[in-house]
């Protein structure tokens, strides 16, 4: 190709397009970097003759007005998990949001406002939400989120010695992290005792010595060993620990604050208290239902060490959550109890609503916690069977939808999905439908 017959030489110069009208719009709300970014790539793109020279400015800004500051969007689960680690745990209240959004600028989270002085009340309210919620606290501390609460308890309880665990309990909670490793990262070592499937009391009591700093319990949140197996007790726990003279540390990772008829087997924190452990840890954005965070309940002398050790100032939580937790701790109830306490009778009315509306058929389907707690106990209910091939376009519209895929079948299950975004989920089926039956 000549160098005259170069379609190539009619592609405007970067500086050109810089200082275009177009380009003027979107600096009012694109930073500049961002614009650079994609008149680079728009410009690479018709060199490459993917785009033609003359389409140059109107693909730079189609380009620029279709930018997405963010990229995290709203999915509707339609899978019948309540707490789905993929899509973010716990979706917040609307009082949770409420308190994000007001203490997003400048917020009262360290000034005492009636003296105009700095004050050390970050933390205050979710401290006094969490306290009125479990009263057998003496004190609550708030962190980044459990496993940092976990490093933080070890770290602090049990700094230079050792913390027994049963070898039942040393989980991995996601994406490669264990939490022996994790533990063991702190000046902390690791004990362990018993097999995988038993750990009797007398393990323990063979383990304690001069070295011990605390017996560590943890709940197995997202698996179960079935069968021949056998754990302690957290009373028999408590009994030992206070008679050996070592702290007693358990995370339960669910956040169930109370006990709840809908999963008999899940323990919660109030129990855990009542029992007399040191130290209980839980995520918020579990069955608490809040944001992420982690969440230290126990006695008082126990908490102050926590929150004066040095690494409390580095697993910090921020103002935002902070207001989100104690929002949802106080709020009547919230998504997850209500994707929890789901009525049979009113998910088969609604999920009939969505058959008669875009076809299907209605089959049992049984919801599931999900990686929160009670992992497996199956919930009951129902879903909406339709295609398999309706999943993908499911996923791709706007809202995103994510139905649960199993046995050649698209399962919609109306559990996790708010009554309001009903007529939402049957547009957005109606349209996968039609994509489904064109192609
Ligand atoms: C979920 C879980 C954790 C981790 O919680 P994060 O808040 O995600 O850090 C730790 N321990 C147990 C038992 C859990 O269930």
């Amino acid at each position: 190709m000549s160098e005259v017959a170069d379609p190539r030489r009619f592609i405007p110069r970067t500086d050109a397009v810089l200082r275009s009208e177009t380009v003027a719009a979107a600096r009012e709300h694109l930073a500049e970097h961002v614009i650079r970014a994609v008149v680079a790539e728009t410009l690479g793109d018709a060199r490459r003759g993917r785009i033609a020279p003359t389409a140059v400015m109107d693909q730079v800004d189609q380009r620029l007005v279709a930018f997405q500051p963010y990229s995290l969007r709203r999915v509707i689960n339609a899978t019948g998990v309540i707490i789905h680690t993929n899509l973010g745990r716990a979706p917040l209240p609307q009082v949770a949001i409420d308190a994000l959004v007001d203490a997003a600028g400048y917020t009262d989270v360290e000034l005492d406002l009636e003296s105009g002085r700095r004050s050390a009340r970050r933390g205050f309210g979710a401290r006094k939400a969490l306290l009125r919620a479990c009263p057998e606290a003496e004190d609550a501390l708030v962190v980044n989120n459990a496993a940092s609460a976990l490093l933080l308890a070890t770290a602090a309880l049990a700094e230079d010695q050792e913390v027994i665990i049963s070898r039942g309990e040393l989980i991995e909670i996601g994406a490669g992290f264990r939490l022996p490793e994790l533990i063991e990262s702190t000046r902390t070592r690791l004990r362990e005792i018993g097999a995988t499937n038993r750990t009797h009391l007398a393990d323990y009591e063979r383990a304690i010595s001069q070295r011990t700093g605390a017996i560590l319990k943890v709940h197995p949140s997202n698996f179960r060993i079935e069968g021949f197996a056998a754990s302690v007790p957290v009373e028999q726990l408590v009994e030992l620990a206070a008679e050996r003279g070592v702290r007693l540390i358990v995370d339960l990772g669910s956040g169930l604050l109370h006990p709840d008829p809908t999963i008999p087997e899940e323990p919660d924190l109030t129990a855990q208290l009542a029992a007399g452990v040191d130290v209980v840890i839980a995520s918020g954005d579990k069955l608490l239902g809040g944001p992420q965070a982690g969440i230290l309940l126990g006695k008082a002398d126990a908490i102050a060490a926590c929150a004066t050790h040095p690494l409390a100032r580095a697993v910090r939580v921020d103002k935002l959550r902070l207001n989100a937790l104690e929002a949802a701790v106080n709020t009547a109830s919230n998504a997850v109890a209500d994707a929890l306490h789901a009525s049979d009778a009113e998910l088969h009315r609604r999920t009939e609503t969505l058959a008669r509306e875009v076809g299907g058929e209605v089959v049992a389907h049984a919801g599931r916690v999900g990686g929160g707690g009670a992992p497996e106990y199956p919930l009951g209910g129902c879903a909406l069977a339709l295609p398999e091939a309706v999943a993908r376009p499911l996923r791709l519209g706007r809202p995103a939808v994510l139905a649960r895929v199993h046995d050649g079948a698209c399962l919609v299950d109306l559990r996790c999905v708010t009554p309001d975004d009903d007529p939402v989920l049957a547009s957005a089926l109606a349209a996968a439908l039609a994509v489904v039956q064109e192609g």
